[in-house]
Order: C-alpha cells, then structure tokens, then sequence
C-alpha cells in the first residue's frame, strides 16, 4: 500500500496505475488513462483565511487520487451493473491483457474446486460494489432478491462473514441476514460467538448482545476513537453543507465523505476541507474509495487483520483443512488479499470490471458475476455429501 505522508495525517493512496510493461499494450489502451489528468481551474472560491491552500490537495495527490479512484461512467456493453463498465475495442484488449494476470474466478472455478477437496471453505465479502452495485445514493446500494438468496445459501453451507466499511449495524440492515458474522468500520467492529478465548486480541473483547439478543463477543479496537469520529464527522457535515451533492456518513469508527454526485470542479473545495480538518487530527488517516474520502483511525487493523481475528475466533486459523475465500472491490479489501496471499492459503477475488493493481488472484467483472460464482459455489456444497456442516452462529 502506499502511504504518502501529508503534514499531518497519512494518507493512503489508490493502486498504482496499469502501465503498458505490465500489461504489454499500450498506455492509451487503458480505460482509465494517468496522464493527463488535470482539474478545471474555475474552482468555487474557498475562504482566505489560508491563501493558496489549494496547493495543498493538488501537490499531495488527492486530487489525481478522488480522480482515479473511480474511473467514468462510460455506456456499458452488456449492463450498466457495475459502475466501471468497459465500453470500446480498446478497453476490452486492456481489460483482457489484465484477465491473464487475475484470471475470471467463474472460469477458474474447477481450481477452486480442486483446492477445496477435503477442506472447509470460509468465505468473506465485502458488501458495496461486490454484494451490491455501486449507486449515487448510499443509502440505496440494496442487494437483488437474487444475491440475498444466494448468499443465505452460501451461509448455509460455509461460515460466511460479511467485512464492510460501514458500520456493522448498517451493514446488517442492508444484507439481513442472521446467519452470517458481520464485521463493519473496515473491521473495526466485530461480533463473534461468546465462547472462551485466549489470545491477545480475545482478551480485549467485551460481552455484549447481536440483534437478535444472543450473547456474542464483542471487539473493538479503535474504541477510544469514537469521541473524535463523532467530532469529526460533525465537522465534515458543516464543512460540507453548501456543496451540492456531498454526502457525510458517520460509520461509528470511520468516518465517509462522498462526492459521486457533486461536480467535478468542486472536488477541490472538498478535499481542501477535509484535508485542513484532518490536520487537527493526526491520530486519523485518510484512504481513497470509490469517489469517496474515508477517514479512520491510525491503528494497525484493517480488513485483513479482521479475516485473521475472525479465523482465529471461529477456530480456523493454523488449520490446514480451511480455505479461506475473500471477495471484495475496493481498496480497503487489498488488506485482506494480501493476507490470503501471505500465507498462501486461500483466494482473493477482486471485483472490477477495469485493470487494477491487486493482490488478489483472481477476478470477477460486477455483481452479477459475484452472484454467478456464489452459485456455484453452493452447487459444489450440495453436490459433495461429505462437506461438513458449518458451524451455528451462536
Ligand atoms: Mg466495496
């Protein structure tokens, strides 16, 4: 990951972009082009308190990072599901030069398969843009009839985790599922099955009650935080109460800023907002998401730390009869890739329909495709007599 160094607060920045050695075509036939990228100079006036403050987001990367971390919306050639759609010759060269280095996890499937034989899967999903598409309105990224059918399925016959960037509780709402463990906040907030524990992590876990008032476990390591997110989040709210389309959300131990729907010449005005607020508050960083600046903790935790502690707590971690499968789009979700990917034992799958630097090891293009590989996924379950059953979630 790289982290660039603000005056203040880290920042982690997106993927280095596809360069033409690494995908042997030329630069221009990627669909989301580096160079060039430059934003209008008739921004909205910002206050003066702070001349030339501007210089700030443009010399640190943020803008080019809020640019690139989610490439335009162009017409799609088979479905508008995804927000990174593929749309020309070009663009499917790029995109299948990059299938050869991530290859489709459908079209790989029987390797999964294979590796799976005599093992128990445990499978982790991201929600946004992996459960459900991409959508202008957060609020409204609700998962297909179809998806929460699958992935009760799925739940049925795997330990099945759901790791989000939004708070667990509305994350929880969004897939409603009760079969499933949940982790939201990046991983940051986690409830597991009450039962004695010994390690490190385990000690730091309080008992509390899920949704359905079974006792669990609770653990969350950037508790402390909570005072100066709920701050913050305030103050992103009033920073950005004039700037149409901006979105704040408040996801308990992060905190999110959108700007999917704001216009392009205003994305300035926000980044310099957020990035002169977070100068107050060095003991939070920054990370780019998918048009959206994300805003938590500096701790050593992320989504890969929580497929480790989930693991450890379900007890599966150490055994070399489980098989660990994470699927997820963004970011954040390069975390726990690359766990699975140290250890060499499990499979990242990333979900993008463009060329992007991973640490997964394979790829499937949207939703859909997620929904597809799913499927087949408790179609092997069903057809193997002998997998066992998974645990129940209390
Ligand atoms: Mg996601």
């Amino acid at each position: 990951m790289d982290v660039k160094s603000t005056q203040s607060s880290p920042v982690v920045a997106d993927p280095s972009p596809l360069n033409k050695s690494r995908l042997g075509i030329r630069t221009s036939l990627l669909p989301c082009s580096q160079s060039g990228q430059s934003f209008s100079t008739s921004t909205p006036t910002l206050p003066r308190k702070k001349p030339g403050k501007l210089d700030d987001v443009r010399s640190n990367g943020w803008l080019d990072s809020m640019k690139s971390s989610s490439p335009p919306r162009k017409k799609s050639l088979k479905d508008s599901n995804s927000a990174d759609v593929i749309s020309d010759d070009e663009d499917i060269i790029a995109y299948l030069s990059w299938l050869l280095k991530y290859p489709s996890a459908l079209n790989c499937f029987q390797t999964i398969v294979d590796r799976a034989s005599n093992r128990k899967l445990v499978v982790f999903l991201d929600y946004d843009g992996t459960l459900s598409p991409i959508v202008d309105d957060p609020d409204r990224a609700f998962m297909s009839i179809d998806m929460r059918s699958v992935v009760r399925s799925v739940a049925k016959n795997f330990p099945t985790a759901i790791i989000s960037g939004r708070s667990r509780d509305k994350v929880y709402d969004l897939v409603g599922l009760s079969e499933l463990y949940y982790a939201g906040s990046h991983g940051m907030d986690i409830i597991f099955p009450a039962k004695d524990t010994l390690s490190e992590n385990h000690l730091r876990c309080v008992k509390s009650t899920d949704q359905s008032g079974k006792e669990v476990n609770l653990f969350q390591p950037a508790s402390e935080f909570l005072p100066m997110i709920n701050e913050v989040f305030k103050k992103f709210v009033e920073i950005t109460k004039d700037i149409k389309g901006s979105k704040v959300e408040n996801h308990k131990f992060c905190v999110s800023v959108h700007y999917r729907n704001v216009d392009e010449n205003s994305w300035p005005v926000i980044a310099q907002h957020v990035h002169d607020i977070l100068n107050d508050y060095p003991r939070l960083r920054l990370t780019h998401g998918r048009k959206v600046l994300e805003v938590r903790p500096v701790i050593d935790w992320d989504k890969g730390k929580a497929v480790e502690f989930l693991l450890e707590s379900l007890g599966f971690s150490n055994r070399n009869d489980v098989l660990p499968i994470y699927i997820g789009d963004d970011r954040t979700d390069e975390d726990a890739f690359k766990v699975l990917r140290k250890k060499n034992d499990g499979y990242g799958i990333l979900v993008s329909a463009v060329p992007k630097e991973s640490n997964a090891c394979f790829s499937l293009r949207d939703t859909l495709e997620v929904q597809e590989f799913l499927e087949a996924l408790v179609r092997m379950a069903e057809d193997d007599g002998n997998i066992e059953e998974a645990p129940a979630n209390d």
